[in-house]
């Protein structure tokens, strides 16, 4: 605390992000990360990348790598918003779009960085709580609100809602911004991005996507919107009031590369799901109750074990996983999906543990 804080910074209480330890022999199950490396022809752009142009400012609309993205997507260029990981794009998003006067709305579990952005940019806001089964029931969101978003797949719990419910949400909540943060839709959810192509594009649903989870860039910090042109346009007036070049020369070179690539995404996010079903089967054996996911991660209790204690028992095998202290998921374990012979080590561990 120092007297110099502005009364803002006083108040905040930051997103803590999963730990990045330094040690190499790690099980690292906690933060989501694609166990597998970025596609081969990412790294290959970075690396050929002329290294003599780094005195030079990057291009400041990143045009190439929005029609990239737009190309993939079936979209206009002009309805592609870039930042510096898809954290960024949603503090655009907040700040832009979310902040109005009635209280934006979120799940009451989610991903724990809305919050913190609301609080950041004094932002009102009301939580929706979960349904029993800790679903998003899009019923409840039927009340007036200056904007909506959740992850679909939520986040921590990996559970989705198809399409088909957000189309019927977007049309009954006409008057605000829908935000869907499609952060693990590779991992066998139904995008909302198809609703945006061609004259039918509605005027209120945003989608965010970021290259850190099944495109393995998590380091590189790449991550992008697409929406409405008059959305996207909103965003703009917000990032050229704060930084004009959030996305640097080699960023663009290998996400545009990463973009391209389809085929190894496609290859890496079925290797994840079929471990994942190997992991949830083994889940299931040991007793555990698992959340349906079609994340990169799973969302699992045992009836019988603290979440907080199996959580320091595999940290003192060596096996790192997400406990969150909030109280309806204080028993879960969140874990990352991570490869056979990390997911084995895994199994292996709890079969001892529980
Ligand atoms: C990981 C994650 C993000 C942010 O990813 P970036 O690395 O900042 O692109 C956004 N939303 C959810 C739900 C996430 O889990």
């Amino acid at each position: 605390m120092s007297r110099f804080w502005s009364p803002v910074v006083q108040t905040l209480t930051p997103y803590v992000p999963g730990e990045q330890p330094q040690l190499q022999r790690l099980v690292k199950l906690n933060t989501n990360e694609s166990p597998y490396g970025p596609s081969p022809k990412a790294l290959a752009a970075i690396a050929t990348e002329n290294t003599a142009d780094l005195r030079l400012y990057p291009d400041p609309e990143g045009s190439r790598l929005k029609a990239a993205v737009a190309k993939l997507h079936g979209l206009d260029p002009k309805q592609v918003f870039l930042g510096n990981g898809s954290d960024e794009v949603l503090a655009h998003v907040f700040q832009g779009l979310l902040k109005q006067k009635l209280p934006l709305l979120f799940p009451d579990i989610s991903y724990s960085f809305y919050p913190v952005y609301c609080k950041l940019f004094g932002i009102q806001y009301e939580t929706v709580p979960l349904g029993p089964h800790f679903e998003i029931e899009l019923d409840a969101y039927a009340k007036l609100n200056g904007g909506i978003i959740f992850p679909n797949p939520n986040a921590p719990t990996g559970r989705a809602i198809p399409r088909a419910e957000i189309e019927l949400l977007l049309k009954k909540n006409s008057g605000s911004v829908v935000v869907i943060d499609e952060a693990y839709v590779d991992y066998g959810t139904e995008s909302c991005i198809p609703l945006l192509r061609g004259e039918h594009c509605p005027e209120n649903l945003l989608v965010t996507h970021t290259l850190s989870k099944s495109r393995a860039l998590a380091g590189l910090r790449v991550g992008f919107a697409v929406g409405h042109p008059a959305l996207i346009e909103g965003l703009e007036r917000v990032k050229n009031s704060f930084n004009s070049y959030p996305l640097g020369r080699l960023a663009q070179a290998g996400a545009i590369a990463a973009i391209e690539d389809q085929a190894y995404l496609e290859s890496m996010s079925a290797k994840v799901i079929r471990t994942r079903g190997v992991l949830v089967d083994a889940l299931d054996q040991l007793g555990f109750e698992t959340l349906p996911s079609t994340a990169n991660f799973v969302f699992t209790r045992h009836p019988k074990h603290a979440g907080a204690t199996l959580y320091e028992q595999l940290r003192e095998r060596g096996i790192i996983v997400r406990h969150f202290k909030s109280p309806r998921i204080d028993a879960f374990l969140r874990i990352t999906i991570g490869t056979d012979e990390q997911n084995q080590e895994l199994i292996a561990a709890l079969k001892e543990l529980v």
